[in-house]
């Protein structure tokens, strides 16, 4: 087996690339700066040269590895497959071993790895939040009152005075049961979007599901992981997967693409299979069919980076649920599967280019005229949805369980 190198990954991985360009041509941090070090081609080059020590890993190296949503569009297209995913995290692990994390990234890791510290900030913030922020016209979201310079309008998500999952719960089925799930919340259901938490379990309850919801899980690991914190997403995978131990079930649901992303790809062998949402809906389209909204509603959908590209689950899955539910018309949107600019903390890190990107988005749904955009992601809810009020959009961005479980009332 060949010798592992200074970034901790072989000479073949980083040799693969070809530089053909194509991964230029669908960069969405490339197609706002412009500049080789933003795409996949070079950062590649620069981890081949550090990997070989022809290169330092110094700070500025460090911040071009980090100059990426992780969407993975340069992975799909890419001809001879390299896997970028795994270059970029052990380039990224290997700087925050030398450097620690930058500081918005490590506030970021700290407050979602610490359970009881995110529950605390939540459970305080709930009621300052609503004196001092306005509604947004996405439910469940929160505006600034004033605007911040280069930004415009700042979004955040309601905080939820008591977490989704502050004990074990038990949601029995609707009629003849199909089988038990657990459903992994993950931090921004648990705090956040309780809501639409609630719509994910009365609709697996639909659709014959019973739902358990253990009180003892944390965060999936996603902002620890995508920022090369290996040690605490390690910590937190473990902690996970002991909680569902002495589980039965016949498969875990995430509601939450990064969620189901990281379950799927980095936790190794589960016990228990993971299932996103989406794939249970798409499952059921017999009896989704059957649903009927109280009114006719228009909608468009967004393609989560980690549901089409991270787990590869069909473009069309959403697609066919959404066109067998009555009373609903679904639009089709440009560029529908394009990052929507919040890559996690890189929202954070680089907020002036994450919100071009998501400018960019946001006038793509703008311009299909539908009511609201669904997708399955709060993540991407949440940042569409401030995209939205940034361009003075009324559009809605909603889960698509907050819409399926209209059809249930
Ligand atoms: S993962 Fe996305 S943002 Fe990062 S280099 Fe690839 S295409 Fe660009
Ligand atoms: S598409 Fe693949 S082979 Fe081509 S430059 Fe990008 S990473 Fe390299």
């Amino acid at each position: 087996m060949e010798e592992k190198k200074i970034l901790g990954i072989s000479d073949e991985l980083v040799e693969k690339c070809v530089r053909c360009g194509s991964c230029r041509q669908v960069c969405p941090v490339f197609n706002v700066t412009h500049e080789e070090p933003s795409v996949a081609r070079g950062k590649i080059f620069l981890a081949n040269l550090i990997n070989k020590g022809k290169a330092e890993l110094n700070r500025e190296a460090a911040h071009f590895f980090n100059l990426c949503t992780t969407c993975l569009r340069c992975a799909e297209i890419c001809p001879v497959m390299v896997d970028y995913e795994k270059i970029i995290i052990s380039a990224r692990a290997r700087a925050v071993e030398k450097f620690g994390l930058p500081p918005e990234k490590s506030a970021a890791v700290k407050l979602f790895s610490n359970r009881k510290l995110l529950e605390v900030t939540t459970k305080l913030s709930s009621p300052l939040t609503k004196l001092f922020t306005k509604k947004s016209k996405s439910p469940q979201n929160r505006l600034l009152p004033v605007n911040v310079p280069k930004l415009g309008k700042v979004l955040l998500p309601e905080p939820s005075s008591k977490p989704f999952n502050s004990e074990d719960r038990l949601f029995p089925a609707k009629g003849k049961g199909k089988g038990k799930v657990i459903f992994f919340t993950g931090c921004m259901f648990n705090n956040f979007y309780t809501q639409t938490a609630n719509n994910v379990v009365k609709v697996l309850n639909a659709l014959g599901y019973t739902v358990f919801v253990p009180k003892e899980q944390f965060c999936c690991g996603a902002p620890a992981f995508f920022s090369g914190d290996l040690k605490t997403f390690e910590e937190l995978k473990e902690r996970n997967l002991e909680g569902w131990g002495g589980e039965k079930a016949d498969f875990i649901v995430s509601a939450c693409a990064t969620c189901g992303h990281i379950l799927k790809k980095e936790y190794g062998e589960v016990s228990i299979p993971v299932k996103e949402l989406i794939e249970v809906l798409y499952e059921s389209l017999e009896e989704i069919g059957k649903w009927k909204l109280p009114q006719k509603v228009t909608v468009t959908w967004h393609h989560p980076c980690h549901i089409v590209r991270g787990q590869k689950i069909p473009r069309h899955y959403p697609l066919d649920v959404l066109r067998v539910v009555q009373n609903l018309e679904f639009i089709d949107m440009p560029e529908a599967d394009n990052c929507c600019g919040m890559g996690g903390s890189f929202k954070l890190s680089h907020p002036e280019i994450s919100r071009e990107i998501q400018i960019k988005k946001a006038k793509n749904i703008e311009s299909t005229r539908a009511e609201m955009v669904l997708t399955e992601c709060p993540g991407c809810v949440m940042n569409i949805a401030e995209g939205l009020e940034r361009i003075n959009s009324p559009q809605k961005s909603l889960h698509i369980a907050d819409i399926l479980v209209m059809a249930l009332e």
